[in-house]
């Protein structure tokens, strides 16, 4: 019987919390029977190690230095490129998001290996991992292998493979390791954060996004009094970003985020191809549109051809009944 692979898993963070998307990665692997190791970066960040050791981490390469604190692609891919190659790892996995996209890359090309980003399915047999990713927009699917030595390396989008329960009696092993950061050519001098309280699209089990039907950004209001019922991110097609009713940070699409959840509410998105290809992959699609021919009814599991603004208000009220029993 083929044994499991050494898989080391860059733990992403922010404000002290650990993404879920961190979870997925850890619970897929240890469920596979991988030896699982997490690397987690930053300052004063040691009692994240424990929860690792929750969702399936055996070992946490623990590394701290003010120079971590905030992410630089420089600082932390040569905090982590010594402790892939000293721990021989053959499998390198991080979560598909802003960091796992900026930061893979650099690795792989400092250790001259492949790179398969954006994975939608992941599956381990012994050493070797296969990954499936979407191509030509979202039209196609395409199964990765890896050829040749070293590392084999992915981003996996969040909420594809789904959160583990996290078991309390499990934990890890804490390996403290030093980083030689040498002189930095980059430094973080400051975070401005966006204002939004909600969750991001690409985080949040349940999107529900405004297209240009919305007419102006007040009506947004409507989709986010939905969304502060159901806990869920409040997104955006192009049309709606670039007639300013939505920041960019909102859009989800070719040219915006790609996002998986739960649930995805398109609300006067008509589904054009480069829209679909941030939204196609999420698990339930509801669409609401006057258009009964509108493409978006093609990939919608749940398709309501109505005026959204009379129809978000009576689902709100019917979520909030639910949500109150
Ligand atoms: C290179 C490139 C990259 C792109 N990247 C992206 C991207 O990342 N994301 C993206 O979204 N688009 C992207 N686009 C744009 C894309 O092609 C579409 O133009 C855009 O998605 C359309 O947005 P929309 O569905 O909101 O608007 P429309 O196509 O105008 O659709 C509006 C829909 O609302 C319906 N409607 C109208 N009134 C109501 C109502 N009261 N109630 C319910 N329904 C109503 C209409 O029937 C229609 O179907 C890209 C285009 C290009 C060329």
């Amino acid at each position: 019987m083929a044994t499991g692979a050494k898989v080391f898993v860059i733990a992403e963070h922010r404000d002290g919390r650990l993404k879920k998307s961190t979870f997925e990665l850890l619970g897929a692997s240890s469920a596979a029977g991988n030896e699982t190791h997490a690397i987690l970066l930053g300052d004063g960040v040691a009692e994240m190690a424990k929860e690792l050791g929750h969702y399936g981490a055996a070992k946490v390469h623990l590394v701290q230095n003010a120079a971590l604190k905030h992410y630089t692609s420089e600082a932390y891919s040569k905090a982590i490129i010594p402790i892939l190659q000293s721990g021989g790892a053959e499998v390198v996995l991080a979560s598909h998001t802003p960091t796992g996209r900026d930061l893979m890359p650099r690795i792989a090309a400092r250790m001259n290996v492949g790179l398969a980003s954006d994975c939608t399915q992941l599956s381990f047999d012994g050493g070797k991992i296969k990954v499936r990713r979407p191509v030509y927009a979202g039209k196609a699917t395409c199964e990765v292998e890896f050829l040749g030595s070293g590392p084999q390396m992915a981003t996996v989008r969040a909420n594809a493979l789904g959160i583990p329960k996290p078991d309390t009696g499990k934990s890890a092993e804490v390996i403290q390791a030093n980083a030689d950061l040498g002189d930095l050519k980059t430094k973080v001098l400051d975070l401005a954060k966006g204002s939004s309280a909600r969750p991001d699209v690409t985080e949040a089990s349940i999107v529900i996004s405004g297209g240009r039907a919305m007419k102006n950004a007040e009506n947004f209001k409507i989709l986010e009094e939905m969304a502060d019922v159901l806990g869920a991110a409040v997104g955006a097609s192009r049309a709606a970003v670039d007639a300013g009713f939505r920041p960019h940070r909102d859009q989800v699409g070719q040219t915006g985020k790609v996002v998986s959840p739960s649930l995805y509410i398109a609300c006067g998105i008509s589904g054009a191809i480069q829209h679909l290809a941030g939204m196609r992959t999420s698990k339930c699609i509801v669409a609401v549109n006057t258009d009964g021919e509108a493409p978006i009814f093609q990939v919608a599991d749940y398709g309501v051809v109505s005026d959204l603004f009379t129809l978000v208000p009576l689902l709100k009220d019917e979520f909030k009944k639910v949500k109150d029993h």
